[in-house]
Parts: C-alpha cells; sequence; structure tokens
C-alpha cells in the first residue's frame, strides 16, 4: 500500500523526501499543497513534471467523499457524513461561533465504550481513524464550505484517548504554521476518562484542553451509564485529571451531560460541587439529546438554571452548553445510523 502524505507531519515528509536527494524546501512546498485540500499530485504546480510523477508513484493523500449532509434551519451548523477509503462512515460537525468556526471529528470508526446515552457507541468498535482521515476531515469540511477553520474539538464518535498516537500526531500536523496553523489553545480533546491515558497524555504537555465525560457524581449511577467507569472510581479519575493539571499547567472541564430522573438531582450537583471543590477546573452542564433506542430525558431548562445555582451556591462555576444543530440530529451517530437504516 502507499503512504499516505496527510498522515505524515512536516519533518517527516521531509526525511521522506531526503531519499530522493530534493532540496529541504520541497517539503514544504509539498505539505502547504496537502493542507490546502490539493489531492492530485499534478495540481502542485511548483514542482516538476517528473517530481508530481514520482510522488504520484509512491504516495497517497486520503480524500474523504462526502455522502450527506444535513445543513441546521436553526442556525449554521453543518453535519457531514463521510465516506472513508475503505468504505466505512464517520459523522463531522461544523458550527460557527462568533469566536471563529470550530470543527467536531470523529477519532475512531464507532466505538467501544458502550455509553448508555450515546449512538456512537450502539455499534461497538470498528477500527481508529488514521491521523489522515482525522486531518481530512478538517480539509473537507473548510473546501466544502470555504470557510477557515479555526476550533478542533474531538467529540464526534470514537474515544481519542484509545487512538493516542494518531491524535498527538493529528495535533502536531494541524498546528504547523505552514499548514492549517490552528492554535493548540484552540483544541479540545473529551474523553471518558480512561486513566493511564490521561496521563501518558499529559507527558506531551500539550496546551490543549482536556475535557472529562463525568456525567455522574456517583459510582453507581456513572457505571450505570458509562460501563468504562467499572474499571476506576470517580475519585481515581479526579485525581488523574489533578495530576493531568499539575503536569500541563491546564485546567480540565468535566462534563455533565443531564439526563431527567436519572444523573440530574439536587443531591447530584452538591455531591459533584463537593467533588471538585478548590481544583483548576470548569463544568459544562449539557442537555442530553435524545438518541433513538433509548427513553432517556432532557432536563428541562428552569431545573437545569436551578442545578446551575446549586453549583454556584457550592463553589463550582459552570456554563450550560448551547445546543447547536439541535434540528440535525447533531447528537454523534445518529446521521450515519439513519443512512444505514435506509439502505
Ligand atoms: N469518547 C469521548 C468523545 C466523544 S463523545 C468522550 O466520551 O468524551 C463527546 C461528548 O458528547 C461526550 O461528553 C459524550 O458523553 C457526549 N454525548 C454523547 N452522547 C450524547 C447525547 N446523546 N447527548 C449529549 N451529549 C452526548
Amino acid at each position: 500500500m502507499k503512504k499516505d502524505l496527510l498522515d505524515l507531519t512536516l519533518d517527516e515528509i521531509a526525511l521522506e523526501i531526503q531519499t530522493y536527494g530534493w532540496p529541504k524546501f520541497r517539503s514544504t512546498q509539498i505539505f502547504r499543497w496537502l493542507h490546502m485540500g490539493i489531492k492530485d499530485f499534478m495540481d502542485m504546480t511548483n514542482l516538476s513534471k517528473s517530481d508530481r510523477e514520482v510522488l504520484e508513484n509512491k504516495y497517497s493523500i486520503t480524500d474523504l467523499k462526502l455522502i450527506r449532509r444535513q445543513d441546521s434551519r436553526k442556525d449554521e451548523t453543518v453535519k457531514f457524513l463521510f465516506q472513508l477509503p475503505d468504505g466505512e462512515m464517520v459523522e463531522s460537525v461544523l458550527m460557527k461561533y462568533k469566536h471563529g468556526n470550530s470543527a467536531c471529528l470523529s477519532t475512531q470508526v464507532g466505538c467501544a465504550m458502550a455509553c448508555s446515552f450515546c449512538a456512537s457507541g450502539q455499534e461497538g468498535l470498528v477500527r481508529n481513524l488514521t491521523t489522515g482521515e482525522m486531518v481530512d476531515q478538517i480539509l473537507a469540511m473548510s473546501s466544502l464550505q470555504s470557510e477557515r477553520i479555526s476550533h478542533v474539538v474531538l467529540m464526534g464518535s470514537g474515544e481519542p484517548l484509545q487512538n493516542l498516537g494518531n491524535v498527538v500526531k493529528l495535533m502536531k500536523i494541524i498546528n504547523e504554521n505552514e499548514g492549517l496553523n490552528i492554535s493548540l489553545r484552540h483544541v479540545t480533546l473529551s474523553t471518558c476518562g480512561l486513566i493511564p491515558e490521561i496521563l501518558k497524555l499529559a507527558t506531551y504537555k500539550l496546551p490543549i484542553n482536556l475535557a472529562i465525560s463525568l456525567h455522574a457524581s456517583n459510582d453507581d449511577i456513572r457505571r450505570r451509564i458509562m460501563p468504562v467507569s467499572r474499571g476506576y472510581s470517580i475519585k481515581e479519575l479526579i485525581s488523574a485529571c489533578d495530576e493531568y493539571s499539575r503536569i500541563t499547567g491546564r485546567r480540565v472541564t468535566y462534563e455533565y451531560a443531564l439526563i431527567k430522573g436519572v444523573n440530574d438531582s439536587i443531591i447530584d450537583m452538591q455531591h459533584l460541587a463537593k467533588l471538585l471543590k478548590g481544583k483548576l477546573c470548569h463544568v459544562n452542564l449539557i442537555p442530553i439529546n435524545p438518541v433513538e433506542g433509548s427513553n432517556y430525558q432532557s432536563t428541562n431548562i428552569s431545573h437545569l438554571n436551578e442545578l446551575t445555582r446549586v453549583l454556584l451556591k457550592n463553589g463550582i462555576v459552570s456554563t450550560v452548553r448551547r445546543e447547536l444543530g439541535s434540528d440535525i440530529d447533531a447528537a454523534c451517530g445518529q446521521l450515519k445510523r439513519r443512512t444505514l437504516n435506509e439502505k
């Protein structure tokens, strides 16, 4: 199989081209073309024809195919269903904010974590995405919408920390100023809380934002809705996050998806406040998106506001995630499931 150039950092491309005895700046030229979204080596017009032919014979460039899109009528959110080179499909979302455009990427086909409220885990894990497949979700959305993407969130299907090697490489590549030049301070990695991998991620000292899908403040409820937590207690998870903050100097965000009657009582919030008291952290409350095949309902707005007041009274600042694209199945995995069901 040909090596895919979108999997490679600028330094790795430089190493590749050394073998042909080409000047070093050639790697920068190639990298720039790749991250402008060029898919055909023949379009790299500042390279000689023979160099382009060498590249074409030896390498490929990941090219995701758009299968379907859904444009929100309520806001400017667009959801895309892309086909990968092997025929698998993943979803990505582009959201517009005042501060810039944010791309929500998938990191795996399917997911092994099987959270009871999430559509992505219902099919189990199929495979990790390559770095190039993650990079190209950004390139494809940027070129389809003719928009620059300034922010990236790893909150599509998959558990990013189970694909840590490729995800770390993704960070390096999108941060490269010859390419997308996305500040790592504008990148958020969301995880269901794999402790060994959180500690491993800390060693890279990336200035990214770490978000933890906590979703419960006691182990019984968390184990019921998030099977992954059967291996770790909430206390252990939070102390791993403290260690992460100590090593990286970065604040951790705790995500808490509110499910009516399951994890949204006032006592749940008081427990949460007690767990997080005095920590360098932030709480993001998320009204749950209903998923086909589950009976979970979202907490209503007045109760949600009451819960933020309870947190504040107990010393915890929280924000409520603005729901974008609520009319377009923006909850992970649902566009793909619908498309597969129709087939
Ligand atoms: N596996 C990672 C990242 C993907 S999910 C993680 O667990 O964090 C991204 C976020 O969406 C997580 O916080 C996840 O718990 C949340 N999520 C999943 N299904 C949801 C739903 N139906 N409604 C609201 N949030 C959901």
